[in-house]
């Protein structure tokens, strides 16, 4: 079973994908972590990566595809959930042409939508413990209030993406309506494509996608 998580910033990929990967045992792939984890890097390459991350454009095709390719090479769970990936229609048929070559295919694109001035707001709010990657919301009561600054789980300290602000949001959304939201017809083209009213509590939308994972799962 192979899922792709479609979605504007911050519409919840990461916490769907983290439910799903949970129940169905998948192998998370988030190319937002990937980036990061390579920008974390001291090198040239590391800052470059860095800072077209913080501006909110996306990176090149090239360097995500590499990123990705590197990932996959080491994993066994060929069972894959794609989070934050294709963001680009060029993505998508290098997906589509990978899947092919190894007698396989994507089951399920399931887009989560969100209202601009909702994420807007999810973005500004999101903290991040340091340590377990726990996310919480400051300013949504519905997505983990948390005045503290610190992670109930594990006790460390939270902290702000450097692309969680409204300067980077702006040009987020601008990508993403430019370059990824034309992804939506591409998988309804190939009826692919679910639509999840993502303006609810986290419990629901996963109830949503397990309910048609479950109800096509004779198809697959
Ligand atoms: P969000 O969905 O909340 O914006 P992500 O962690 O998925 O967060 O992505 C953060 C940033 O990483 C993006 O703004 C972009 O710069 C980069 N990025 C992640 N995935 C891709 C991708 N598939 N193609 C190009 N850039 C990407």
């Amino acid at each position: 079973m192979n899922i792709i998580l479609l979605a504007p910033p911050a519409a919840g990929k990461g916490t769907q994908a983290e439910l799903l990967d949970k129940k169905y045992h998948l192998n998370h792939i988030s190319t937002g972590d990937l980036l990061r984890s390579a920008a974390s890097r001291e090198d040239d390459f590391g800052k470059k990566l860095k800072e077209i991350m913080a501006s909110g454009a996306l990176v090149s095709d090239e360097i995500v595809l590499e990123l990705l390719e590197k990932h996959l090479e080491q994993s066994t769970n060929h069972n894959l959930l794609f989070d934050g990936f294709p963001r680009t229609i060029h993505q998508a048929e290098l997906l589509d042409e990978m899947l092919e070559k190894k007698n396989d295919k994507i089951n399920y694109v399931f887009l989560l939508d969100v209202e601009e001035d909702i994420l807007k707001k999810r973005i500004t709010g999101r903290r991040i413990c340091k340590n377990c990657n726990s996310v919480y919301n400051v300013n949504i009561e519905a997505l983990n209030p948390k005045q503290e600054n610190t992670c109930d789980k594990c006790g460390e300290m939270l902290y702000q993406r450097g692309d969680d602000n409204e300067e980077a949001f702006k040009i987020r959304y601008q990508e993403y309506i430019e370059k990824t939201s034309p992804l939506i017809n591409y998988y309804q083209d190939k009826q692919k494509l679910y639509r999840i009213d993502s303006n609810q509590q986290k419990e629901i939308i996963f109830d949503s996608i397990c309910k048609i994972i479950e109800n096509n799962k004779q198809l697959f």
